[in-house]
């Protein structure tokens, strides 16, 4: 069986080490510079910049195992930041026992060492999709990318719907999946800060607050050094400003920031990113992966699985389990 993989995010590189590991026939297609989706830091003068996910929990007794895995080849750590919470306008100590992983030296690093072997395409954004009844054929910029015996979309809703409408399978089945958006857009901003004004390295907002996490990424193994503060708006906000420009969001952040403080503080901005298909609508349906095999067709994805990082791996492994029986 041949099968070609679209997204070299956690979902699909789970599902392709999985498949390989099977005996499989698989290339992967990703129009990033490398793997990671939106597992990734951006690099900068100033040394490595998490700017999507910004740690991951295991809970699942495979994930948990795949977590050992990783540490022991030291493509990720634990991260003990010391966290902090927003309660009535204050920033408060919230410890907890959770155990917290990052990717080292950069947050991509896991979904790396997962297709340390694998045949992957990067910079190949897939454009066009055709089904012929028995296989699939895949495009970019008008070139052919080959044809494979089974398809499998890694990649966000949002961008896998037009591919698949274009190509006419969309039935009702499938329709059913896209009639409400899974994933909601979050604004990122990096600020330097003269000081940090917090003993902590993260900060959750609450629905109040219209920001979500505040962390301090020096706190972390491999990334910049100094005050580099990351701030992430909450879906609402970053919904409502999603055309904004970016200075604007910047002047929001350090406002966010300033008043977190309650005092004036020096800040500028560093980066500023918008990830318009970011995190989980809470109101999405729960799919786990979805495998049609008369379409020789698989869908996985953190969104098909309740967001978060460990959700994808799991989406990603359970649509291999599915391709192989
Ligand atoms: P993605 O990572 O989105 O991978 C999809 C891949 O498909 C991408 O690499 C993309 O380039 C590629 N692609 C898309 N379209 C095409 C195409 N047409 N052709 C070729 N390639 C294509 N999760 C946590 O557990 N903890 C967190 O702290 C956390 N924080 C987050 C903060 C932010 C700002 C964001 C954006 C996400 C966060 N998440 C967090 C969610 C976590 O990042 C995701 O759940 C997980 O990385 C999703 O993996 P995925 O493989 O499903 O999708
Ligand atoms: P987790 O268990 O650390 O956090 C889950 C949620 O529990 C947090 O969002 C927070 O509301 C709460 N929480 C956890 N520990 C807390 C503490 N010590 N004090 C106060 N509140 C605490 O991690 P997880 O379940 O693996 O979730 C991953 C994180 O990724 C979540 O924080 C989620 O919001 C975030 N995320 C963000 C985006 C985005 O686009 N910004 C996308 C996906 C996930």
């Amino acid at each position: 069986m041949t099968i070609a993989i679209i997204g070299a995010g956690m979902a699909g590189a789970a599902c392709a080490s999985q498949l390989t590991q099977q005996g499989q026939q698989v290339r992967l297609f990703d129009k990033g510079r490398a793997a990671g989706g939106r597992m990734s830091s951006k690099r900068t003068e100033l040394g490595y910049l998490d700017l999507g996910a910004q740690y991951f929990t295991a809970r699942d007794e495979g994930f948990i195992a795949q977590c050992q895995h990783w540490l022991r080849d030291g493509s990720i750590a634990q991260w003990q930041g010391r966290l902090g919470r927003l309660e009535k306008g204050a920033v408060i100590a919230s410890p907890d026992n959770t155990l917290r992983f990052i990717g080292v030296p950069s947050m991509q690093a896991p979904v790396v060492a997962l297709l340390k072997s694998a045949a992957l395409h990067t910079g190949c954004q897939v454009d066009r999709l055709a089904f012929d009844g028995k296989g699939w054929q895949l495009f970019s910029d008008g070139i052919s990318l080959g044809v494979f015996d089974q398809l499998v979309l890694a990649i966000p809703q949002q961008q896998a719907e037009p591919l698949l409408r274009e190509a006419g399978v969309i039935d009702t089945e499938l329709s059913a999946v896209f009639t409400m958006p899974a994933l909601l857009p979050c604004w990122a901003v990096n600020l330097e800060l003269a000081s940090g004004p917090w003993p902590y390295d993260g900060i959750f907002g609450n629905a109040n607050s219209p920001f979500s996490w505040l962390a301090r990424q020096s706190s972390k193994p491999g990334r910049c050094n100094g005050e580099q503060w990351l701030l992430h708006f909450g879906a609402a906000f970053s919904q409502q400003h999603l055309d904004a420009d970016s200075r604007d969001i910047a002047g929001y952040a350090i406002e966010a920031v300033q008043q977190l403080a309650g005092q004036t503080l020096a800040a500028e901005m560093t980066l500023c990113h918008r990830w318009r298909y970011a995190q989980q609508n809470p109101l999405y349906p729960r799919y786990g992966m979805l495998h049609r095999p008369e379409l020789a067709l698989g869908l996985a994805g953190d969104w098909l699985n309740g967001g978060r990082v460990e959700n994808a791996w799991l989406s990603g492994v359970q649509l291999a389990g599915e391709l192989v029986r």
